[in-house]
């Protein structure tokens, strides 16, 4: 059996589309099992290599995935005009309800609704119009996105006029007592603030078929100034839509802050065509263009360097902010900062395919997602919030019949409890927090793909890593060759000939050691790589393989070559045999250093208290064991197989996070309950298939991670304690008699603000008393001016269900 992995590129919701295509597969021809990734963006399939290969593997995918694709239509919308946590909720089941609906998911955090349709039944504009129909500004796909607007907006202007005329009411009652002319004011002022929120609880009644936040306060409201409390009234009415406008703010600050997080491509880019640079837009650039950047440019395409020299600051893309050196012939990213030299750049992808849109993509499908804990909320709001209005009825009804109360005292305190039943604060306690924590990782190189992601993260016991690339530089040399029957020239030759069809950097280093001796590579046909073990290929018609000793069997090899691998492999180097026909020809030793930063990683997970670490690696013992002692690992597991790599995380048990370079640790990194992927500006698999992204190559970024994860779930509880004592203090004043109806609404819009608050502190704040000792990521500076242009970053490009696939 034989295994592939499958990407599913520019899918939304992974999960559902993963788990359709899953299904379409398992009926396929030679296809053993399938197995949805934790991060559910691919698909690891094992197949009968004897019927199937991976390329068939991969159309099979692309013929299933587009013919669900005809079903099933994915659309992201962005919503505008969302004042409330309740808000994203309340279009959420209005959108599900809507005939040829599959999927509904809205992000209050994000602003955004994720849609999946059937198109033969309705489509993106029906969406869009039942969406507007409730009272948002919904732009089409092509429309100009939703201004933020300079001035004041309508609502602002309504709620200010309100509170103008509410406070010339207190005016009125207090000089001349109350009378027709005071209560004219509190009439006039509800009316005005009221009438929007009412209508709009109204349509989302008729939507949804629930009571909603603002169909409660226009109750209450109301309900006020039939008894006579017009006071009362109008504050519900003011307060609220005071509430709605700081909540609405706060939410767009957070939005700013965290586009502003995503770097953004430069709008235009200056084009070399032969002697003249010409400044063109870049969405107008191919694949192949030479773009030149200047000194304190940021680039604007994914490319390599054709000419020049110069220190590019990276931290837009992997978080690390000591600029790269970058000479002709290395990668350069979209986004990052040229500081000093004239770079000339070849663009190796398409402007809407580079690493940086790829991260911003994620960044808002990671937003759009729900974690564990705010689903936990949704529930319990399901259910608080009609158990309180029904004993909000049963109060108006039976207290004065029963408890002998007042009927106008009962159904004022009815009434306070409908505004103690909207769970606001509750329902943004958790998402406010997350999506500032995840704001903030990818600020520093870190892409979480979810909330759920996150919490997991908080809850990692064990670490395991990878050795090669990820504890190590993954930058090995040749430090010795034992040629046993032919020359050193000769054998070194041979396995770089096999090699040049490698991308492992093993295969690299024997290249490289060939070319620094000027030998000529023969030509390769028919190249294979194992993973794990090594690579194949026929060179001049002989069949020549590459790799670990243990691909071509220890123990069939004469002792005198056994001897020599031992040797080689006492001094701590990684070593790789190479055969002809069957007949080993020669060994070489390849030494890698330690990352400098490697020890101290695991010394940080230490100091958070997570003892476990382990070294999971396909070299050999001795140097696995070198390696771990320098890193102070103890757990050493060697002369792994990608598969064995998967079962010894099992064994590790739960709450185990893998950290790996995300390619030929694919099964590990699946098994894990956190998958960290390293190193993955260059590889968009690596991104694809983890739980999580480290752009740049520093180990310590893991237990930085853990740290702010846990500070998350500390905020995230502390948000929902809060949000829940003051409905509880609330209910509690109110049981005692004394709960004025502007104290409750009061209270509601001053926890949610108090959350909102909370949480944002996770973008730009430093963790205080026990949670201060945790290593947090450290967000890269950037200037104002270039925070405020990222604003007008838009992703429409998310519409479809494509699938690639790659091994
Ligand atoms: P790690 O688990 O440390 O990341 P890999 O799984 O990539 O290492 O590889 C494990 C072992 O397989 C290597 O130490 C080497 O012996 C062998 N190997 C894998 N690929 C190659 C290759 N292209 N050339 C030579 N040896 C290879
Ligand atoms: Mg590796």
């Amino acid at each position: 059996m034989a295994t592939v992995e499958l990407t599913l590129e520019g899918i939304d919701d992974c999960g559902a589309c993963a788990t359709r295509l899953e299904g379409v597969l398992r009926t396929h021809a030679g296809v053993d099992a399938v197995q949805v990734s934790a991060a559910g963006c691919a698909l690891l399939v094992r197949y009968d290599p004897e019927l199937c290969s991976p390329s068939c593997m991969r159309q099979a995918t692309v013929l299933a995935t587009l013919e669900f694709e005809r079903d099933f239509q994915h659309e992201m919308l962005d919503v505008g005009g969302m004042d409330c946590a309740g808000c994203a909720r309340t279009i959420e089941r209005a959108v599900d309800r809507m005939p040829g609906v599959t999927f509904a998911s809205v992000s209050f955090a994000g602003a955004r609704l994720h849609v999946e349709y059937r198109p033969d039944v309705v489509d993106a504009p029906r969406i869009a119009s039942g969406v507007r129909a409730l009272g948002y500004d919904v732009p089409l796909p092509g429309d100009p996105p939703p201004g933020t607007g300079t001035g004041w907006s309508r609502g602002q202007r309504l709620t200010s006029v309100s509170a103008a005329l509410m406070a010339l009411g207190i005016v009125a009652d207090l000089a001349i007592g109350r009378g027709l002319a005071s209560i004219l004011l509190y009439a006039a002022a509800m009316a005005i603030g009221g009438t929007p929120i009412a209508r709009a609880g109204l349509v989302a009644l008729r939507a949804t078929h629930r009571a909603d936040i603002k169909l409660l306060m226009a109750i209450a409201a109301i309900g006020a100034a039939a008894i006579g409390a017009w006071t009362e009234a109008a504050l519900v009415v003011v307060l609220f839509s005071i509430g709605e406008m700081l909540e609405r703010r706060a939410a767009e600050r957070a939005r700013r802050e965290l586009g502003g997080l995503v770097a953004l491509t430069p709008a235009t880019a200056r084009l070399r065509r032969g002697d003249a640079d010409v400044e063109i837009a870049v969405s107008k650039l191919r694949v192949g263009d030479a773009v030149v950047v200047r000194p304190g440019e940021r680039l604007a395409v994914d490319g390599t360097v054709i000419e020049g020299a110069s220190a590019v600051d990276e931290a837009a893309v992997t978080g690390e902010s000591t600029p790269a050196d970058k000479l002709p012939g290395d990668g350069v990213f979209a986004g990052t900062l040229n500081t000093n030299g004239l770079l000339v750049v070849r663009a190796d992808v398409a402007p809407g395919d580079t690493t940086l849109a790829r991260i911003a993509r994620l960044v808002v499908d990671a937003q759009a997602r729900r974690a564990p804990s705010e689903r936990w909320v949704d529930a319990f709001a399901r259910v608080y919030t009609p158990l309180v209005i029904a004993v909000a009825l049963l109060v108006a009804a039976l207290a004065p019949l029963l408890a002998g109360v007042s009927f106008d005292d009962a159904f004022y305190a009815a009434l306070a409890m409908l505004i103690i039943a909207c769970p606001c604060a509750l329902v943004l306690s958790t998402p406010a927090s997350i999506v500032s924590a995840l704001g903030r990782a990818s600020a520093a190189g870190v892409l979480v793909k979810g909330g759920a992601q996150l919490e997991r993260a908080a809850t990692i016991e064990t670490v395991a890593f990878d050795k090669t690339g990820t504890l190590t530089l993954g930058r090995p040399r040749v430090t010795a060759l034992h040629a046993f029957t032919v020359t050193e020239d000769e054998l070194l030759a041979l396995a770089a000939g096999v090699e040049q069809g490698s991308e492992h950097p093993l295969a690299r280093a024997i290249v490289g050691a060939a070319a620094d001796r000027g030998l000529a590579l023969p030509a390769l046909e028919g190249f294979e790589a194992t993973t794990g073990l090594g690579a194949a290929g026929r060179i001049e018609g002989r069949s020549v393989l590459v790799g670990s000793p243990r691909m071509m069997g220890i123990d069939a090899l004469p002792a005198a070559a056994r001897e020599a691998l031992a040797e080689l492999a006492a001094g701590g180097a990684t070593t790789v045999l190479v055969t002809r026909d069957g007949q080993a020809v020669g060994a070489l030793a390849l030494a890698d250093e330690a990352r400098p930063q490697a020890a101290e990683a695991v010394a940080m997970l230490a100091r958070l208290g997570i003892r476990h670490t382990a070294l999971l690696t396909g070299d050999n013992r001795a140097v696995a064991e070198t390696i771990a002692r320098e890193v102070g690992i103890a757990d050493v597991h060697a002369e792994l197989l990608p598969q064995d790599k998967a079962s010894v995380i099992a064994r590790l048990g739960p709450g185990t996070a893998m950290v790996g370079d995300g390619v030929n640790d694919a099964p590990a990194l699946a098994a894990a309950d956190l998958g960290i992927a390293m190193g993955s500006a260059g590889s968009a698999t690596a991104i694809e298939v983890a739980d999580v992204a480290l752009m740049g190559d520093d180990p310590r970024k893991v237990a930085e991670l853990i740290g702010l994860a846990r500070w998350t779930r500390a905020v995230v509880r502390q948000n929902i304690a809060f949000a829940l004592a003051t409905k509880l203090v609330a209910l509690g004043l109110l049981a005692a008699g004394s709960l004025p109806l502007w104290a409750a609404v009061a209270s509601d819009v001053g926890a949610s603000l108090i959350v909102v608050a909370n949480g944002l502190r996770l973008i730009v704040g430093v963790p205080r008393g026990r949670m201060r000792s945790l290593p947090i990521l450290a967000v890269p500076e950037r200037s104002s001016a270039e925070a405020s242009r990222h604003e007008q970053h838009h992703h429409h490009d998310r519409d479809r269900c494509a699938a690639s696939g790659g091994p």
